[in-house]
Formats: C-alpha cells, structure tokens, sequence
C-alpha cells in the first residue's frame, strides 16, 4: 500500500486542505488539550501584549497531525498579528529568508515547519536574526566580499518539527520557550471529533464519536479523516446518523482495528516478532523487510506503537513488548 492511500496517515494530504482549514481551531480555549502549553502560552502571550513586544521564539515538536501550525496560527489569532507560514525545505538559500523576513511587520510571526531541514547555511543566518534580529547579508565573493549588516523587524520565530533531536544546539538554544505536543487522550479526541461534526453538520452519536476517537491514535487529524469516512459509509449504508455500531462496521470494512493500527503497523510489529525474534531490530531494517521509508515508520508509525506500549526503544533497536506479542496473538517467551 502507498503512504498516500494510507487512511491513518497523520501526515498531510491534498484532501485534508479545505476542511482542515474550516476544522482549526481560531482561539486558545477551541484548541483542545494540551493543558500544559496552553497554560504557558497564555501567560506569555498576555504578558508580551502587556509589554508591546513580540513574543519569545517557540519550538513546538512532535508527530504530524497533533496540532503544531494550528497553535501557530491560534498564536497569531490571539497576539493580533501576522503569520507567514513556510517550510524548512522551502526556504533554499539564505537570501530567501532574508526576504521573507524583511516583509514582516513588527511583532509579526514566522512559522516554519519542519525546522530540522534548513540547510546548513539558512540555518547560520538565522542565529543573528533569532538574536538580535539583523542578518548579514554577504556581496560578492572571495577578496572583494563584502558583509553588510541589515536590520529586521522584530519577530517572533515559530519552529515545528516532528523530531526535536535532529535540530543542531544552537538552534534549539535560541529558543525561549520549547514545548512537547502529547498525543491525545481518547476524550479530548472525542471532542474534537464532535466538534468537527457539529461544523460539518454530521448527525453523530456520543459513543459514535467515541468509537472513532478511539481508533485515531492520539492524533486530531486521524480523527477528523476517520470522521470525513464514515460520514461517507454512514450516507451510503444507513441512514446519515453516525452511531458506534456504524462506525465500528465501516473502520473494520476500512481496516483500521481497534486500536487505529492498520496494515502497516501490523506488519512492523509481525517483522520484528517473526523475523527478528522480538528484536532488538534497528529502524532502518524493520522500514526495508516491510518496503517503506524509513521516515515514515520514524515519524508517523512509531510514535503510537511507543505510545500503547507495544514497542520499546533501545540502543540496540526496537523491540516487540509482551503487550504486542498478546494483540497480535503470538505465544511469548521470556529471553
Ligand atoms: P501539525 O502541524 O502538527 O501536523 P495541524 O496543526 O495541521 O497539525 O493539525 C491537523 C488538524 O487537526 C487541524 O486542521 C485541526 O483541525 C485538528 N487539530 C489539531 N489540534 C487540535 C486541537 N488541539 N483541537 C482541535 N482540533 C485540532
């Protein structure tokens, strides 16, 4: 299977475009969850309004979907500014960041997501600019090279990334305020799944919601995908009301089981099992016995099966835990 028809994807797709615009959350107390950063968000935005300055630069990492450009742009929201949203692969030399932030306005805020893929180069223009907000702009090359200092306008550096660990120290230094976005307890997914449903007028049912917020894996987008697909199935098979027994038929008929894994999650946890006897097995490895990128099981499949406790991490590699062994009905034996 493709990542693209992957329905569990938490990363982004072309269809999610629209109504995920519609979905986000504008203000901080819409924004589900996430107490902890919530609380210090407030604070920090109230007291940088009080002063009239821009906010602190933010780090927000986790796994896709959880949340990270929506807080952005809530941020923006309730700071009464801008929002210039780009991508750490977007920006390809240094001069393009250096324009991008001279068109800011004061307290302005630049969002870049996956932050760990600047390059080397836009990355070392962007310490000063973090700073002291200047940027040194260099002219020709070799003995007539010339620098030549610019003032920017202060901003406030918004960076997300879904690994926190592949940003080098003094990038991450730079950063006033470092913040972990946590998967999501079945509750608050549920909400947000009825919420959704209430803004796209979808006839659900408590435990409807419950039954598709527990197969989300701890993340918003999942949930309001699973919610567009049995919207669907609810229109065609029964009569538009999204009940638990309606929802629970149509995410087994789209394969996504009880616990939200699907066909790849599966077959991570039978690979290491059956081929590599419980692990440990490195990432690299598990990605090619199943033929899919790396990254995808780094970033989108692994954090749940850590989360639920199937999986550990160790130096040596991942290893299947008892709890996987039990779900996926293999007898296991104590090493
Ligand atoms: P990320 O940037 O981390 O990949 P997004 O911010 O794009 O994730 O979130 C994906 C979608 O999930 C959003 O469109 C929004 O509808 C929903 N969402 C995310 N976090 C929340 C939340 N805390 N409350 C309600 N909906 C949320």
């Amino acid at each position: 299977m493709e990542m693209d028809d992957r329905l569990i994807t938490s990363t982004f797709t072309n269809e999610d475009e629209d109504i995920e615009n519609s979905l986000r959350p504008r203000h901080l107390c819409d924004y589900v969850g996430q107490e902890k950063a919530k609380e210090n968000l407030e604070v920090f935005i109230q007291a940088a309004k009080m002063r009239e300055e821009p906010l602190d630069h933010i780090l927000l990492y986790g796994p896709p979907g959880l949340g990270k450009t929506t807080l952005a742009s809530i941020i923006s929201n309730e700071m009464g500014v801008n929002i210039r949203v780009t991508s750490g692969p977007a920006i390809e030399r240094p001069g393009d960041l250096a324009a991008i932030i001279s068109n800011l306005n004061t307290n302005d805020i630049l969002f870049i997501d996956e932050i760990h893929r600047l390059s080397r180069s836009v990355e070392e223009i962007l310490y000063p600019a973090m700073e002291d907000f200047v940027i040194d702009i260099v002219y020709g090359k070799g003995v007539s090279a010339k620098t030549v200092r610019v003032a920017l306008p202060k901003f406030t550096l918004i960076g997300a990334t879904t690994r926190a660990g592949m940003l080098s120290s003094p990038l991450r230094d730079r950063f006033g305020y470092i913040s972990r976005l946590e998967m999501y307890t079945k509750e608050e997914l549920s909400s947000i799944v009825e919420r959704s449903a209430s803004i796209l007028n979808i006839p659900i049912e408590k435990d409807g919601a419950e039954e598709i917020a527990m197969r989300s894996r701890g993340t918003p987008r999942i949930a309001n995908r699973l919610l567009k697909r049995v919207r669907d199935y609810a229109q065609i098979k029964g009569d538009g009301i999204i009940t638990k027994k309606l929802a629970d038929t149509a995410l087994d008929m789209m394969e996504v089981d009880k616990l939200g894994l699907d066909n790849i999650d599966r077959r991570i946890l039978t690979t290491i099992i059956k081929n590599f006897a419980g692990g440990p097995v490195g990432l690299e490895t598990i990605a090619a016995s199943i033929g899919e990128e790396s990254n995808t099981v780094e970033d989108v499949c692994e954090p749940y099966l850590l989360q639920i406790g199937f999986i550990n991490r160790t130096p040596r590699g991942r290893c299947a835990t008892k709890l996987a062994y039990d779900y996926m009905g293999i007898p296991f034996e104590e090493k």
